[in-house]
């Protein structure tokens, strides 16, 4: 099952929820950020889907 859940704040790319996995991150604004941009945030190499779920 995929489902869109809405898009990154930072590049724009679609966060999808597959299988009730959630492929991004929200923040305390309620904003959306893909693992990408958010490893380049934080300055940090993450790969996959692991750790964040929400
Ligand atoms: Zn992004």
């Amino acid at each position: 099952m995929r489902e869109e859940v809405g898009q990154c704040k930072m590049c724009g790319t679609k966060i999808l929820c597959l299988d009730g996995f959630f492929n991004g991150i929200i923040d305390s604004d309620g904003l959306l950020t893909c693992f990408l941009c958010d490893s380049v945030s934080k300055g940090e190499e993450m790969e996959g889907c692991q750790g964040n779920n929400v």
